[in-house]
């Protein structure tokens, strides 16, 4: 059976990464990825073929994985966070119908919403939705509409891709309907570069979250009615009893 590894790495490199993925890596003969996360990995995989393929390839670069699976290599596919979370994973699976030959295991990684978390306290510790802002493959109405269903919940939230260069005002965008439902002094957050170079943690209130720019590399924390910055850290309340 011809076999592919769908690998989460982590939000930065290897040290973010599960023992399970490290072991995929060293099993694997090739390793294909995203230019970013082939350079993320470093040294120590420079004795396996590796190949990169630019951003919105995504389909080029999994067939890519099944055709070097097909000439009997183990392939291991990364893919940054966690590879089931706005990664390659079901892409994989479902082109995986037409190459019933080769087995595809999913690897878990940390996602930026976990890792972007523990940086800045406790933001996700009680119900929580994730929401990606691109509406390359989502069309903006869908969006839209959950971030007010997650409002309406009082979930606390991370938003992922919160801007791009074509996409500059979405996170302001996104503010904008938030404050329909919540206050703007709830307490909110982001990060970025997490577990990377450059990492930078900042605590804010909704409205001036509104007014921020922020980039690609950045995730994006809304608390819910419970959330508080204590000591500069962003902690949304289990429910313990306390005082
Ligand atoms: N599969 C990835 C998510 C890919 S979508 C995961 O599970 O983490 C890309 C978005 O994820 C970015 O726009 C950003 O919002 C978030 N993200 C991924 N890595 C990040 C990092 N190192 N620092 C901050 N945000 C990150």
């Amino acid at each position: 059976m011809n076999k592919i590894y769908v690998v989460g790495m982590g939000p930065g490199n290897e040290r973010y990464m599960t023992e399970e993925a490290k072991d995929a890596l060293n099993y694997a003969d090739v390793i294909i990825g995203y230019t970013l996360y082939i350079n993320l990995l470093g040294d120590r995989y420079q004795d396996k073929e590796l190949l990169s393929t630019p951003m919105k390839q995504e389909k080029e670069r999994c067939l890519l994985c099944f055709e070097k699976a097909s000439m009997g290599k183990t392939v291991a596919l990364v893919c940054s966070g966690d590879a089931g979370i706005y990664g390659l994973a079901s892409l994989i699976l479902e082109l995986g119908k037409d190459y019933p030959d080769t087995e595809v295991e999913v690897v878990a990684g940390i996602t930026a919403a976990t890792s972007g978390a523990a940086v800045l306290g406790a933001p996700l510790n009680h119900d929580f939705c994730v929401i990606s802002l691109s509406d390359l493959l989502t069309p903006w109405e869908k969006i839209e509409k959950r971030l007010r269903s997650a409002a309406m919940g009082d979930f606390a939230i991370a938003l992922y891709n919160p801007s791009s260069h074509k996409r500059a005002d979405y996170l302001e965008k996104a503010c904008n309907i938030l404050l329909e439902y919540i206050d703007g002094d709830r307490a909110c957050g982001y990060v970025e570069n997490i577990g990377r170079e450059g990492t930078r943690a900042v605590t804010c209130s909704l409205s001036e979250l509104k007014d921020t720019k922020v980039n690609m590399f950045t995730t994006v924390f809304i608390g819910n009615q419970g959330s508080r910055i204590i000591n500069g850290r962003l902690v949304t309340k289990r429910g313990y009893q306390v005082e």
